[in-house]
């Protein structure tokens, strides 16, 4: 390998520019060239195409976003559009390619890998709903800006005696909406991976909480399940106990990242150059009890994401009131 290509792709992440610092200092320091691809696949396609040196990922460790910007792009999805990539990519030396992005992105990237470009795939998305593993960059962040967000919302229906419906990110996954739960605490919690939750049970649970003295209640709903503000109506119907629904939407993709985000960031980017440097191809980088590891791409689509029985166990024990 003699250049490295790096992209982030699929949703923006806090501590992507972690990865990205790290990868370019390490790449260096190995004696490697590398290239930065601004808008994920569409840049590529675009042959959007720069050059970095340890000057150009300076003062970006704790900055939001990606400075290599993100974006998604259909013409890619297609061989044509793989092969023009793979060509493209040829044609500016890159021998080497590491993918910031989610399960789509790294699609992609075990498509390039068929054509001859060696690839590896860094988990990033603030859902934590990638399979093979435990962390990906930008969780840590967008769960702690939403602990921080509902804390300050249960103040003020504390003050007002109120039933807040909070609704936090994480797509058709409720990994987000189950650490709020258990950091927030909760009368009740919607997440996709639990389809038999029942909305009578939560209203007697709200019901039977104000009657033991609680004078305000949380629930939290996870951004797969439904209408937040049509389901605060029925609480606020069935109860009589005024509700109101927040939506805590995109301010928990931004900000600067925490330091777990910096410090896994920069070990998986560190990682993947490790990996490109020995002739690995066609990897994803993991956290996975306990320990960074790295697994074959289509093993790692092929895995199934699930929630943690026993976090879910906790958070249901933590609603009795
Ligand atoms: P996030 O979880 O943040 O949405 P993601 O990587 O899963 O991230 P996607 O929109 O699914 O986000 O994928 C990003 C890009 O990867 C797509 O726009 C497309 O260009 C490429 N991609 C996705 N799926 C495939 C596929 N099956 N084959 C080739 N490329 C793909």
């Amino acid at each position: 390998i003699n250049t490295i290509g790096v992209l982030t792709s699929g949703g923006d992440a806090p501590g992507m520019n972690a990865a990205i610092r790290a990868i370019v200092r390490t790449a260096i320091a190995s004696g490697l060239n590398v290239k930065g691809i601004m808008r994920g696949y569409a840049g590529l396609l675009n042959e959007e195409i720069i050059d970095m040196d340890k000057q150009s990922v300076s003062e970006i460790m704790r900055r939001g976003g990606t400075i290599l910007y993100t974006a998604r792009c259909k013409e890619f999805m297609t061989e044509e559009g793989q092969q023009k990539a793979a060509e493209i990519l040829k044609k500016h030396g890159i021998d080497g390619l590491i993918v910031i992005g989610g399960d789509g992105s790294f699609r992609g990237a075990q498509k390039l890998s068929a054509l001859g470009i060696n690839t590896i795939g860094i988990p990033g998305t603030i859902d934590l709903d990638i399979a093979c593993t435990d962390y990906t960059i930008g969780f840590d962040t967008a769960v702690n800006t939403a602990v921080e967000a509902i804390d300050k919302i249960k103040d003020t229906s504390m003050s007002h005696e109120r039933c807040s419906i909070i609704e936090v990110m994480g797509r058709n996954a409720g990994y987000i909406a189950l650490w709020c739960e258990i950091a927030n605490g909760a009368d009740g919690i919607l997440i996709p991976e639990k389809e038999q939750f029942d909305e009578q049970d939560l209203i007697e649970t709200i019901l039977s909480n104000r009657l033991k003295g609680k004078k305000h209640h949380v629930v939290i709903n996870a951004e797969g399940i439904g209408d937040s503000n049509r389901l605060a109506k029925r609480i606020e119907t069935a109860t009589g106990i005024e509700t109101r629904a927040t939506i805590l939407g995109h301010i928990q993709r931004g900000g600067s990242p925490t330091a777990k985000d910096r410090v896994y960031a920069s070990t998986m980017g560190a990682y993947a150059v490790d990996l490109l440097s020995g002739g690995a191809t066609n990897r994803v980088i993991a956290y996975k009890a306990g320990q960074f590891t790295d697994f074959d791409i289509d093993e790692a689509l092929a895995m199934k994401k699930t929630i943690d029985e026993y976090q879910f166990l906790i958070s249901r024990l933590m609603v009795m009131y």
